[in-house]
């Protein structure tokens, strides 16, 4: 956690954190005092939602409620100093449609960061791509002889099939970490981010999300990864930012003293990228609000 005079600015929320309820560290309280102290907008917890088969990052589906009311007892203790979210970082599968409906979105949630994690060809078994390096270059080589295409391909198809899907909702949403298969991707050893055709696929997710007028998160937590970059890196932010896709600063903190990770830098890449608005967090409902303005009011502080 970064000094209060460090803050990049009261209109920064931190909404993309894991608690102890799933894979992460810390109790969502801990969080919330936290993101008071580093002068934060805004908190929200974003728990990995439930998946409908083991997974020992997601939160099990009998801790749901209890996720729920403490984010909530935690939103009351707060009222008047911090305002506090609920939310569930949703790990999209195709075909989990009515999952998502029975469990997740009539049950009072506040927003969804819509995240892929799971790729894997039609019929075969899904498989999480950011498990670790050894993982990923041993279903590369047992799939497709080791060439990443076909899984970029099968990565950014699924971002057009969530986008499309939760625009329906009616609900907040944002995309979280956009490029995240390129997390082990350092030096384009797998891959190469600047061929035609990747960059083809990314412009084609980038139509989507526009049409749907959802966000894409800048994820800091790439920096302290494999991959050295935030997600989406600079390229993919200045593209999100000729699409007019409006961002928001995301930690992805997996301990409360990580709430605002890398957010003054964050803010540096929003602005040299060219992102003209970001998205807030409003209980009276999410707006777009101009960078431009946010950069003006701090100055005028
Ligand atoms: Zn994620
Ligand atoms: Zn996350």
């Amino acid at each position: 956690m970064s000094n209060p005079s460090d803050a990049p600015g009261q209109i920064f929320a931190s909404l993309h954190t894991h608690s102890r309820f799933c894979d992460g560290e810390g109790e969502i309280e801990d969080y919330a005092r936290a993101a008071a102290r580093a002068g934060l907008a805004a908190f929200g917890a974003s728990g990995h939602a439930p998946l409908p088969f083991p997974c020992d990052y997601a939160m099990p589906l009998a801790l749901l409620d209890r996720y729920r009311d403490d984010v909530r007892r935690t939103r009351d203790l707060y009222e008047g100093e911090l305002p506090v979210f609920l939310g569930l970082e949703l790990d999209y599968l195709p075909g989990l449609g009515a999952f998502y409906e029975r469990e997740f979105l009539r049950r009072g949630f506040d927003y969804f960061v819509c995240s892929v994690h799971y790729v894997g060809e039609a019929g075969a078994e899904p498989w999480a791509y950011d498990e670790s390096e050894a993982a990923f270059a041993t279903q590369l080589a047992a799939r497709h002889d080791g060439d990443a295409r076909p899984i970029v391909e099968d990565y950014y198809r699924r971002i057009r099939l969530m986008v499309e899907e939760v625009r329906c909702w009616g609900l907040p949403t944002f995309v979280g970490h956009l490029d995240r298969i390129a997390l082990w991707n350092r030096d384009d050893r797998y891959f190469s981010t600047r061929d035609k055709w990747y960059l083809d696929l990314v412009d084609q997710a980038l139509d989507t999300i526009e049409a749907a007028g959802m966000a894409v998160e800048l994820n800091t937590s790439g920096w302290d990864k494999p991959v050295a970059s935030a997600n989406p890196g600079p390229t993919i932010l200045r593209r999100c930012a000729e699409h007019g896709i409006p961002s928001l600063l995301s930690a992805d903190a997996h301990r409360p003293a990580l709430v605002d990770r890398r957010f003054a830098e964050g803010r540096r890449q929003l602005e040299e990228a060219g992102i003209r608005e970001i998205l807030v967090p409003d209980a009276a409902g999410w707006r777009r609000v101009p960078l431009s303005g946010v950069l003006q009011d701090e100055v005028n502080q």
